[in-house]
């Protein structure tokens, strides 16, 4: 499984239907420019889910077949269903991957597995970013270099309020002078998680080729080798051998 993953990309896809800057960078959607750049990484089972579906498009029966969910929200964190929230936990929880983009830090689903506020400081000038690989042996940077960087972006700086991350792969800079922790990772319950920082929807970021390939090898990273089930169906109170109280096996 973990060598094709079930992968949805999730977008909001308001931005690009109702601002004209937007929908000329990405005439089909944020999660077309994704998802295109998967299928040419060579992932052949790639969907979109997006806000204004029925269930946000995270139906139980789709999401039950997902491996790998990616997530780009901005402005309407709020409109996305506390139940559709509670079934990705669940399922991320039980090993489903999930690649959070951008200002997808205040959403829902991401605070929740954090558990803490998420929030950033942030600057939507359009200045360059210096995205630094701190840990280059790390599977989320294969085939980059040291660093790449992209002319136009919002900054994100610190501080970034997030646990520590259980390994950091980016640091990034920008021309304004401050710093940010832009590729984190994390394991909740049995499902591992990546943020990963650059995506300003005003800006062709998803068209670069290093943040596909970043996105790609994020893919590859949290997917699972298998999806534990409901843990409340595994429960078990029987015991192997008989007890001395008499009771048995
Ligand atoms: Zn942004």
């Amino acid at each position: 499984m973990s060598r094709n993953p079930r992968i949805v990309v999730w977008n909001e896809f308001r931005h690009e239907r109702e601002n004209p800057v937007v929908r000329r960078i990405y005439p089909d959607g944020i999660h077309t420019a994704i998802m295109n750049a998967l299928r040419r990484d060579g992932f052949s089972d790639v969907r979109s889910a997006t806000l204004d579906e029925p269930e946000h498009g995270l139906p139980p029966e789709v999401l039950e077949e997902t491996d790998v969910l990616l997530w780009w929200g901005h402005r309407h964190h709020d409109d996305v269903s506390d139940a559709v929230v509670k079934r990705v936990h669940d399922r991320v929880l039980r090993g489903m991957g999930l690649v959070v983009l951008h200002s997808g830090h205040f959403s829902k689903i991401f605070k929740r597995l954090m558990g803490t506020a998420c929030s950033v400081n942030w600057r939507a000038d359009g200045e360059r970013e210096r995205v630094w690989v701190v840990k280059p042996e790390h599977p989320v940077a294969e085939g980059l270099g040291r660093y790449f960087e992209l002319e136009q972006e919002e900054m994100y700086g610190e501080v970034f309020e997030i646990p520590e991350p259980d390994e950091l792969v980016f640091l990034s800079w920008f021309a304004g002078g401050e710093v940010f922790r832009s590729g984190c990772c994390y394991t909740r319950g049995r499902g591992r998680i990546f943020y990963f920082r650059p995506g300003h929807e005003t800006f062709p970021t998803y068209h670069d080729a290093t943040v596909q390939r970043v996105i790609g090898n994020a893919a590859r990273w949290v997917a699972p080798h298998a999806i534990a089930q409901d843990p409340s169906a595994n429960i078990r109170r029987d015991p192997l051998e008989p007890l001395h109280n008499g009771r048995a096996g």
